[in-house]
């Protein structure tokens, strides 16, 4: 087992309301290391939608996944984080007051002074379509997400669903491919209307092809698919040739070891204080898609406020002596000093 490195704050989880807790804490001289099983920082806006583009983001009319991610890693440079990728927290223990000790299951430990979670909805894994031998074709020719865009410019594609996703990918995907056919078992989508009428002229006007019906089997060599079988309602098969198949089922979140460190909890989400977003572990707080309270709305927003929030209240575990001064960025010649820009 290694020596424990030490830090004031761990955050679990590098999504964007991690990243952003970085940024609320370091103005607060709080120093952090961040956490996450993921290979990179993102969290779903990096994994699940890196070129699609977000408008909820105040002051910001448009921004990508990516670049939003892009964004606030610049932002928080100032304040050296140190992130662990490819990781998993797996534990939690009180070993003094406040002092947690915390360990990965690469078997690294860390000492610190309080905790944040923005673990987000956990592990995130897309559920996979009941095809036999799916498996082989994954991240080959069977894709869960769209990673890079251009990876499919000039394929045959097949994007599987009826939901917001496969309509997105279906739009987004549609001019750059070399002929797109969208597979729902239902002629009734879950997707946002307007999402659904563009796809149907789309439909309508010979750019795309719509099948009502299930893929049931593929064929192909080595991972590499060369068509697939699609049977509609009335059990009648079709033959369709195809480079990439895209399946968008929905996403499991698997909770992971957070069951398990001693939180109250509600249908798989921390309870919190919402003045805080404390939980019931003094010390131990949660942020972000992985909290819940009354009204709570799964926004990166509401996870930026709640940062804005967490930060006050570790301040008193991580400088019990300093007495915390509220300042804006714009008029405290400290706080843009912290930034580097005074
Ligand atoms: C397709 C799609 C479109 C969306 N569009 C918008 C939008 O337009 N506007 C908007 O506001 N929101 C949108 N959202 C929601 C938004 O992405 C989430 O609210 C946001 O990502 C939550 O951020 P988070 O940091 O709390 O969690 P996440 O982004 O889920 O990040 C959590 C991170 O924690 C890591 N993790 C989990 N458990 C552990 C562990 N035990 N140890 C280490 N690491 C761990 C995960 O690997 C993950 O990287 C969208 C979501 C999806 C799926």
């Amino acid at each position: 087992m290694s020596e424990p490195i030490k830090t004031d704050v761990l955050i679990i989880g590098a999504g964007p309301v991690g990243l952003f807790a970085v940024f609320e804490l370091g103005l607060l001289d709080i120093k952090t290391h961040l956490v996450d099983i993921l290979d990179k920082a993102g969290g779903q806006c990096g994994e699940l939608y890196p070129e699609k583009p977000i408008y909820d983001i105040p002051g910001i009319p448009m921004v990508t996944g990516q670049g939003l991610t892009d964004a606030l890693i610049e932002q928080i440079k100032p304040f050296n984080p140190q992130f662990h990728f490819g990781e998993m927290i797996t534990s939690i223990e009180n070993v003094g007051d406040p002092l947690f000790r915390v360990s990965t299951d690469a078997g690294k430990i860390f000492e610190c002074k309080a905790i944040v979670i923005a673990a987000g909805g956990g592990s995130f894994q897309p559920k996979r379509p009941p095809i036999v031998g799916i498996e082989a074709y994954e991240e080959k020719s069977v894709f869960y997400a769209v990673r890079k865009m251009d990876a499919f410019r000039g394929k045959n594609l097949i994007v599987v669903g009826g939901g917001d996703s496969a309509l997105d990918w279906t739009l987004n995907l549609q001019p750059i491919a070399k002929r797109l056919t969208l597979v729902h078992r239902l002629d009734d989508f879950r997707g946002a209307p307007d999402s659904v009428n563009k796809m149907r002229a789309l439909v309508a006007s010979g750019a795309m092809d719509l099948k009502i019906g299930q893929v049931t089997d593929l064929e192909g060599a080595d991972g590499k698919l060369a068509a697939v079988s699609i049977k509609d309602k009335d059990g009648a098969l079709s033959r369709v040739e195809v480079d990439c198949v895209l399946p968008f089922f929905g996403l499991t979140m698997k909770l992971g070891p957070v069951a398990d460190w001693g939180l109250d909890m509600e249908d798989g989400l921390i309870k919190v204080d919402v003045s805080t977003f404390e939980t019931n572990r003094p010390g131990i707080f949660a942020i972000g898609d992985i909290n819940t309270y009354k009204g709570k709305l799964k926004l990166i927003l509401s996870g930026f406020h709640e940062g804005a929030l967490m930060a006050q209240k570790a301040h008193h575990y991580v400088h019990p002596e300093k007495r915390l001064v509220f300042q804006y960025t714009t008029s405290s010649t400290s706080l843009q000093k912290k930034l580097g820009v005074a």
